[in-house]
């Protein structure tokens, strides 16, 4: 709405009316933008790329000379493409395979969509389509870093418009990764979207990804040093082993252990990459064995007494199973703290899980293969 519309609205009779800003359709006529579409999961990110979708439908009908429209090199702003990635497909195995799938329902693209796995593919379909002007990159943070370069340069060079629907949080409410940083870096418009928080007893506008497991029936808070990438995660599990997400306000957002990671967790790292090992162990074994008792165990309740169904929630998080096998990933995974001969000689020692312990690190780039942990045995 233009400022010139709002005095019909004062004409209604009622003066003190709120005018809020509406969702516009999208403006086919503006070139060079990279547009950041970030929000939570259930937040409308994909329903918002169908939206233009529908939109470019109604605008190719109109005349072909429109101011803006057109490239100097003959893209057309109004020929959308959806790009998504190839690791996405299984997510939508139930729709047809030109589907743009939202919350609600789904839209066919024809030949207007594709997968792609990398910056690089993107730049070959970019150029095998140089009729298209507006270009829909769906989690564009989970590609490579180049990504982000690839999209300043054509949009700058060529006009061309993309548009990011992406998370950009994650479950530590920081920046996702550093592809999510750069994109960050060169955006030209953003579009926040938000969801409600999804408490039982709140409707308040959210944008925080809460990370948490089933542990018999009940909700567990994923701990910070929880591995920061957890591949899967689309459906509701109850395995304890692997995640939910569900979107909270800061209110109902727990994340508990952010001071432990680094008052005690690093530091035995850095300990241990020094040859002082025996802290750290100790710490790993009572995390696996009795985490009550563990450093993190007696910070959490000392902090938290249990007595609010906050504190309740929070203590919980020592429920999770695998603690030990979790604060292992972060300090060999994140932090590149300890050696792989270290953490070979920890998983022998504390007999960890290695099934879980390689689905993570594999899943944080740092794989190790523990399938023939004899040939290391010394
Ligand atoms: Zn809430």
């Amino acid at each position: 709405m233009s400022d010139s519309d709002v005095p019909f609205y004062r004409t209604l009779g009622l003066p003190e009316l709120r005018v809020h800003h509406p969702t516009n359709h999208f403006d086919f006529t503006r070139q060079g933008r990279r547009i950041l579409v970030v929000g939570p999961m259930g937040s409308g990110k994909t329903g918002f790329a169908a939206q233009i979708w529908r939109d470019s439908r109604v605008v190719r009908a109109k005349d072909t000379g429109i101011p803006g429209c057109r490239t100097a090199d003959g893209a057309d702003l109004r020929n959308v493409f959806f790009v998504r990635s190839r690791l996405d497909s299984r997510r939508f195995s139930e729709y047809p395979a030109d589907a743009l799938a939202y919350r609600g329902g789904y839209e066919q693209l024809g030949t207007s969509i594709a997968e792609i796995s990398s910056s690089f593919e993107l730049e070959e379909l970019v150029a095998a389509h140089p009729e298209v002007g507006t270009w829909i990159i769906d989690e564009a943070s989970f590609y490579d870093e180049r990504m982000a370069y690839v999209i300043q340069r054509l949009s700058s060079s060529r006009g061309l418009v993309f548009v990011l629907p992406t998370l950009i949080l994650n479950f530590r409410n920081a920046v996702f990764n550093t592809t999510a940083q750069l994109l960050l870096e060169v955006t030209t418009d953003v579009f926040p979207l938000t969801a409600y928080c999804e408490h039982r007893s709140c409707l308040t506008d959210s944008s925080h990804t809460y990370r948490y497991y089933l542990v018999d029936g009940e909700e567990c808070p994923a701990l910070y040093f929880d591995p920061l990438i957890i591949v899967g995660g689309d459906r509701q599990v109850s395995d304890g082993r692997e995640p939910n997400y569900a979107t909270r306000c800061s209110r109902h957002h727990v994340l508990p252990g952010k001071d432990y990671t680094y008052l005690v967790l690093k530091p035995l790292g850095e300990a241990a990459a020094q040859g002082e090992g025996d802290a750290l162990e100790e710490e790993l074994a009572d995390l696996k064995l009795r985490p009550d008792r563990s450093r993190l165990g007696i910070s959490i309740t000392e902090a938290y007494p249990g007595t609010t169904e906050r504190e309740v929630l929070i203590r919980n998080a020592l429920r999770v199973p695998c603690l030990a096998e979790r604060a292992l990933s972060f300090l060999f995974a994140e932090q590149n703290l300890i050696s792989e001969v270290l953490l070979r000689r920890l998983v022998r020692r504390l007999q960890l899980d290695t099934d879980f312990l390689s689905r993570r690190l594999a899943d944080n780039r740092r794989p190790v293969d523990f399938s023939q942990e004899e040939l290391w045995t010394s």
